[in-house]
């Protein structure tokens, strides 16, 4: 080989192991999905090391329930502040039931985060029924948040036999954590579900769509928006059937049946993920007003779907929705 043809060689090797320096930094896009905290996530991200991030996302959701969320493992934080009427708690674990509480307080009670007994009994996890009444009544003399008392980084139920239950806001919990990890990754965007909440992280516009409440496979409406959180409580997410009535999860804490409003759906937008989630359920509760109030009084969008298919939201957020399903429309402001 002369020295001209060495030179171009090592040009070629050198320009060649480059590009393939190159093609290993460009972002590439991965998905996975994943069963946890009782419901189906999935999870999208776009970076340099895709399989990575999503190994990790599933590992800190599966860990976030273990560890503090879940209700039924032995080792949480929930599952031991249930046994034992308190606990002390992280400061940012203290942080969420502080907001818990406060969201209980605003929603006059519409939200009540100590509403595991009642839920236990109607079992929509498993095998579901229409409780005794009787029963009903002793859950819920256990339940209520006002009983709760938090200072100094410790929770005390107050009653004993009341039973913490993170259903309604869990899921947002788990999108907070999951953005504090992509913060510190070199991730361009990434969507994650956890049940009905999404996480929407990185750069430009978003559109996700909001669930045919009846089943059907598409959206029925899709929102174009920024970088947030967004979750959809649902009458047809758990539910069953008994004597030709339908019975779902979201309950009325004053009666501990579900929520009969003419609702079927409402999403919570918000930066927060714990807010998102917990106020899509607090606003399912309280209905098309009280909740506009509610959601606005923590800066949140909200958006109702009702029983005759009309959609109600503010005239700032309905700028950002396309009707997809044309047996849905938008209702007119007020
Ligand atoms: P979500 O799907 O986020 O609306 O949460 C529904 C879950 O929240 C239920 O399955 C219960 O575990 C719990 N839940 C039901 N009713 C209430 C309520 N009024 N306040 C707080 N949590 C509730
Ligand atoms: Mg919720």
């Amino acid at each position: 080989m002369n020295k001209k043809t060495a030179i171009s060689v090592a040009v070629t090797v050198v320009l060649f192991a480059a590009l393939i320096i190159f093609d290993a930094l460009q972002p590439r896009f991965y998905t996975s999905s994943f069963f946890s905290m009782n419901t189906y996530c999935s999870a999208e991200v776009e970076s340099r090391k895709p399989e990575n991030n999503l190994a990790e996302i599933q590992a800190l959701v599966e860990k976030l329930d273990l560890e503090i969320l879940s209700r039924t493992a032995e080792n949480s934080v929930v599952y031991n502040l249930n046994k034992n009427g308190e606990s002390l708690l992280a400061p940012e674990i203290y942080e969420y039931f502080s907001l818990l509480a406060d969201i209980s307080k605003q929603s006059g009670g519409a939200f009540d985060f100590t509403l595991g007994a009642v839920s236990d009994l109607w079992d929509f996890g498993a095998e579901p029924s229409v409780p005794d009444k009787a029963a009903l009544d002793v859950a819920l003399s256990h339940s209520g948040y006002e009983k709760v008392a938090l200072s100094d980084n410790k929770i005390s139920l107050g009653d004993k036999n009341a039973v913490i239950d993170f259903g309604a806001s869990g899921k947002g919990v788990a999108l907070d954590s999951i953005r504090s990890y992509l913060d510190t990754q070199k991730i361009k965007r990434s969507v994650v579900s956890i049940g009905g909440s999404v996480l929407l992280y990185g750069e430009g516009d978003f559109t996700v769509g909001i669930r045919d409440p009846k089943g059907g496979p598409s959206s029925i409406v899709s929102i174009k928006t920024e970088s947030t959180c967004v979750s959809t409580s649902g009458n047809y997410e758990r539910y069953f059937e008994a004597d030709g009535k339908r019975y779902h999860h979201i309950l009325n804490p004053e009666t501990g049946f579900p929520v009969e409003n003419g609702l079927v759906s409402v999403t919570v937008i918000s930066e927060s993920g714990i807010l998102s989630d917990a106020l899509s359920t607090a606003c399912f509760v309280l209905g098309i007003e009280d909740g506009a109030t509610l959601a606005k009084h923590y800066g949140a969008k909200v958006i109702f779907i009702t029983d005759e298919n009309l959609i109600y939201t503010d005239s700032e957020t309905k700028a950002t929705l396309s009707v997809i399903d044309q047996n849905y429309r938008l209702a007119e402001n007020e």
